[in-house]
């Protein structure tokens, strides 16, 4: 299986980090290895002082497609769920600055922990999920899938022009504002609604 991410999918957090809107979606791969599933804690590794959370809706692909049209998208992916996108950002601003790729500011180990997921039948309207991020039990960043540039369905599209899709595969598509590094003792915990669906600990 593979991890799909999209960058840069809500306006408000490109404009946070003082990036341009991108014209068509922006994404890169992260590797199995980042995977941390069931609560697993994620440890601060020691190359970055700038580990930050990205609370993102996951999308879990169930059918394998190459050049899916958009009107037919929605049939590829059964189970949306929260997943986590950490970056090392300081390592992230020295690839940027270099135009270089930025796997190892996105794809270490655990960086990307996984909740659980749901089926998307029983979600109703998928452009309009309300998603949120708790660190400490504080509200730090909330997202509504209507704010997304390129919806679900854009997404799936543009990215299997370029890479075949597959079941299992995984589509993390983008954050809302509120990024911000984490720190060792911080939980987690991301709702979809008001489901709580990932839960876990930094250390
Ligand atoms: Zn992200």
């Amino acid at each position: 299986m593979k991890i799909i991410c999209i960058g840069r999918n809500y306006a408000d957090h490109a404009k946070e980090l003082n990036n341009p809107l991108p014209k068509v979606p922006v994404f890169f791969l992260k590797p199995d290895t980042a995977l941390l599933r069931d609560g697993a804690s994620f440890f601060i590794p020691e190359f970055s002082n700038d580990i930050h959370h990205e609370i993102e809706l996951v999308l879990r692909i169930s059918k394998t497609g190459k050049h899916i049209d958009e009107a037919f998208a929605d049939r590829y992916f059964d189970q949306i769920g929260l997943g986590i996108d950490f970056t090392a950002r300081d390592l992230q601003q020295q690839c940027k600055e270099k135009g270089l790729p930025w796997e190892i500011a996105k794809g270490f180990d655990g960086s990307a922990p996984l909740g659980k997921f749901v089926d998307k039948a029983s979600l109703g309207n998928l452009n309009n999920l309300n998603f949120q991020l708790k660190v400490n039990g504080e509200v730090r960043q909330h997202g509504n899938s209507g704010d997304q540039i390129f919806n679900f369905n854009k997404v799936i599209a543009y990215v299997s022009q370029f890479i075949t899709l597959k079941s299992g595969d995984l589509i993390f598509t983008g954050t809302p504002a509120g990024v911000a590094a984490v720190k060792p003792g911080d939980l987690l915990q991301g709702y979809l609604g008001s489901d709580c669906l990932l839960e876990m600990q930094v250390k």
